[in-house]
């Protein structure tokens, strides 16, 4: 018998699992991404020594199935839960007032991860997708990849809706006021400062530092949507300078801070969410998922992935969108 076929748009975590799951039942996918790699808010930037990550810090489980997922990834070494000092404003706080608990940093690159829950799926980088039409996805470069069981497309909202011009009803119940709250991220190096892992600012600029895995210096910084919402069109360069200097007066260095890396995620979270795990159009084989479908945050967006494949394979010729 030939085997089903599926073709997902974005090597997100939703993207990725949905593929991993697929491909693990004897699904031929393949996984189209307009970036260099896989990842998406979980990618990686490659800085000269070693890797940082500007998009999500952690990843947290509320409930099982994604807490026993979480278990396995660190039995095989990919992630640790969160150890270390916790400053919150001024003062030092424990996980729960911090509320970090079940809340693990990656120990292997971000986007590595993610690749790796792929399993045997074919990725396709620098692969832009442009548009959606019945069981079919087409490239930027006019490439057209057709005859797919189930088209998936796993990119934020507002990105997904200019793809589904050929699926009008899908287009419809897509809930198109999904807004997506910015963050401008930041890579920093500083000297002095509170001796903590974690800072959680209670500032109008200023939302979270994360001290990165293996490095004495190295932070990950994020700022407020505020922040992020009034410096939407400056330079790297100046939102670096206005949020370095906000962290020197929050934490009172003697010293300039170096920003290695800046990055502003336009979509780094969704507001509101349309409820379910998918979204389906049985008739058009084309399918929605992510975490502008299924709410906010990693482990939404990997129940939704998984969701989708786990009843995409029970149902087996029958799509059960
Ligand atoms: C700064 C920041 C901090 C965060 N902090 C946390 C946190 O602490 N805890 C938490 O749980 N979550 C956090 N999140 C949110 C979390 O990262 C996301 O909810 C999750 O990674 C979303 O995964 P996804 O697969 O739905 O989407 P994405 O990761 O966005 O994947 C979508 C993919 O689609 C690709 N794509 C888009 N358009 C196209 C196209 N036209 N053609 C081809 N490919 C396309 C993109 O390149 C991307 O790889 C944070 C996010 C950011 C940015």
């Amino acid at each position: 018998m030939a085997k089903l076929r599926a073709g997902i748009v974005g090597a997100g975590i939703s993207g990725a699992t949905c593929a991993g799951v697929l491909a693990a039942a004897g699904w031929e996918v393949d996984i189209f991404d307009k970036a260099r790699g896989a990842g998406g808010r979980l990618s990686t930037r490659r800085l000269d020594e070693g890797w940082a990550t500007l998009g999500s810090p952690f990843i947290s489980a509320r409930r099982d199935p994604f807490r026993s997922q979480l278990r396995e990834w660190v039995r095989q070494g990919w992630l640790e839960a969160v150890r270390g000092n916790i400053m919150k404003g001024r003062a030092t706080v424990s996980w729960t007032q911090a509320q970090l608990q079940n809340h693990y940093r990656p120990l292997i690159e971000p986007s590595q991860l993610v690749r790796n829950l792929m399993g045997g799926a074919r990725l396709h980088t620098l692969s832009r997708v442009t548009r959606l039409e019945p069981r079919t996805i087409i490239l930027e470069n006019g490439v057209v990849h057709g005859n797919f069981d189930c088209v998936i497309c796993s990119v934020p909202t507002p990105q997904a809706i200019p793809l589904l011009a050929a699926l009008p009803r899908l287009q419809e119940r897509l809930q198109t006021d999904t807004r997506y709250q910015p963050v401008w991220s930041f890579i920093m190096r500083w000297e002095g400062g509170p001796s903590a892992d974690v800072i959680q600012f209670e500032d109008e600029l200023l939302n979270l530092a994360v001290r990165q895995f293996d490095s004495e210096g190295r932070w990950a910084v994020h700022s407020t949507t505020a922040f992020a919402e009034t410096y939407l069109d400056a330079s790297p360069m100046e939102a670096s300078t206005r949020a370095a200097s906000a962290l020197m007066g929050l934490l009172g260095l003697p010293w300039p801070v170096e920003v290695e890396a800046a990055h502003l995620w336009k979509m780094a979270r969704p507001t509101v969410q349309q409820g379910g795990f998918w979204l389906g159009d049985r008739e058009n084989r084309v399918a929605l998922i992510g975490d502008g479908i299924a709410g906010a945050g990693v482990e939404r967006a990997w129940e939704s992935g998984t969701r989708l494949a786990q009843a995409l394979v029970q149902a087996e010729t029958e799509l059960a969108l």
